[in-house]
């Protein structure tokens, strides 16, 4: 008994989890960014290798004991690269992309960009967040924000999609020395060859930020920046469906910045258990069962996103081409935090959102964020699509009547009891 399991040695923290698998089984989860890790990510993220210290690179670490981890790293590598260099968007030689799969997170890989490319109050260009970007990108609250002098490009008012000639306009006046092309709230593609010949005429390092789509990437289900950006960011835990952390590609001649960007510049030791479910997600991800689930996620967003619109809902772009929505809801008189929370009670879960050029408050806007990722990996499809846009219609008609939530939920509860989600104990 002296190494109980984690039931006995912590009932209050094994409820919680308890409580929590619960949750994520019996409800529709839509929020964007999420998704369900498989069985083999979560023991590979809760296993001995978070112990081990291992500040560095592999062959060049800073402490001894190094003969598995940077096996595991060097492996995460190898994957990544093969995988993503399948539907590069430029061809590239495998060994001119380089790899680092250290950032904590993505907020980290982006910041390891500014750190090896850029001085402070150097001018950055991305996104603006009311228009769909990231706060990383330089928005005003953000490190970002502060430290960099930030130029926002937004969307057109008429179709809401990036103006590729604001872009231009504003990187020809401003002469950016990093130009971002990124989102977290677009539902169309990314022209990334565009933002490469704008780079190219103002002289600016190019990023493409892929934290959310990274997972339609990789299966060559939306273009990919890899051998046209400088550099690419990206989570591995919303479509790639890893491990909660960051990874980072570049062209080699940016291998050293980028790697001494990320340590010692700004973190200390890797988390090697994130290493490792990063290489099990990489392996998951080159299966042609990956390649079917990337195309019935965006299938599914394209179906839930006509079904909406058919019922009177604004969305924004008038559909979507990737796993994500904005739903306006100024047509239904209804705002969007009071939706989201009443669509909560009923168990259905997403995020409230602004919409381009939103009236209200980011607080309290006027539109609702609505993603398939999660959904699709329990193996849903067009029907409970299309019951979940009903659903949605039903709760959103009526967001005081709790009733009718209570009945929903337990509806939802039914149909998710037949779609068990990857990773979750039953
Ligand atoms: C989610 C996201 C990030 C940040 O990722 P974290 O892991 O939450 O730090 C960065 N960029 C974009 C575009 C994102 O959507």
């Amino acid at each position: 008994m002296l190494d109980p399991e984690l039931a006995e040695r912590d009932p209050d923290v094994a409820r919680l989890i308890a409580d929590e698998n619960r949750r994520e089984h019996e409800t529709v989860r839509l929020i964007a960014s999420e998704n369900y890790a498989s069985r083999a990510v979560l023991e590979a993220m809760g296993s001995c290798l978070g112990n081990k210290y291992s500040e560095g690179y592999a062959k060049k670490r800073y402490y001894e004991g190094q003969q598995v981890i940077d096996e595991v790293e060097e492996l995460a590598i190898a994957r990544l690269r093969r995988l993503f260099l399948e539907h590069a968007g430029r061809p590239m030689a495998p060994d001119d992309l380089h790899v680092n799969v250290q950032p904590y997170s993505g907020s980290p890989a982006n910041l390891a960009v500014y750190l090896a490319f850029l001085k402070p109050h150097d001018t950055v260009m991305g996104l603006g967040l009311p228009a769909g970007g990231h706060l990383t990108h330089g928005h005003s609250v953000s490190i970002t924000g502060k430290f960099f002098k930030s130029v926002p490009y937004g969307v057109r008012r008429e179709d809401h999609r990036i103006d590729m000639d604001e872009v231009r306009r504003l990187a020809r006046e401003h002469r950016p020395r990093l130009l971002w092309c990124g989102t977290t709230a677009y539902p169309r593609t990314l022209d990334f060859e565009a933002f490469r010949s704008i780079a190219d005429e103002v002289g600016a390092i190019f990023a493409a930020d892929i934290a959310h789509i990274s997972g339609l990437v990789c299966a060559g289900v939306h273009p990919s920046p890899i051998g046209v950006a400088d550099v690419v960011t990206s989570t591995t835990h919303k479509t790639f469906r890893g491990p909660r952390g960051g990874m980072i590609f570049c062209k080699k001649e940016h291998a050293q910045a980028i790697d001494r960007a990320v340590f010692p510049g700004l973190q200390g030791g890797p988390h090697n258990q994130t290493t490792a479910g990063i290489a099990v997600a990489a392996l998951e991800a080159s299966q042609p069962s990956f390649v079917a689930y990337a195309k019935a996620v965006v299938a599914n967003a394209k179906t839930l996103a006509a079904a909406l619109l058919e019922r009177g809902y604004g969305v924004t772009t008038g559909g979507t081409d990737n796993h994500l929505m904005l739903i306006d809801l100024t047509s239904k008189n209804v705002p969007g935090k009071a939706a989201a929370q009443a669509l909560d009670r009923a168990g259905v879960v997403l995020n409230y959102n602004a919409v381009p050029f939103d009236p209200r408050k980011p607080f309290d806007p006027s539109g609702l964020r609505i993603g398939t990722p999660a959904v699709t990996s329990r193996g849903m499809g067009k029907a409970e699509m299309l019951r979940i846009a009903e659903m949605i219609d039903r709760v959103v008609s009526a967001p005081g009547d709790t009733d009718l939530q209570a009945s929903t939920q337990a509806e939802v509860r039914e149909m998710c009891s037949h779609f068990p989600a990857p990773g979750l104990r039953l």
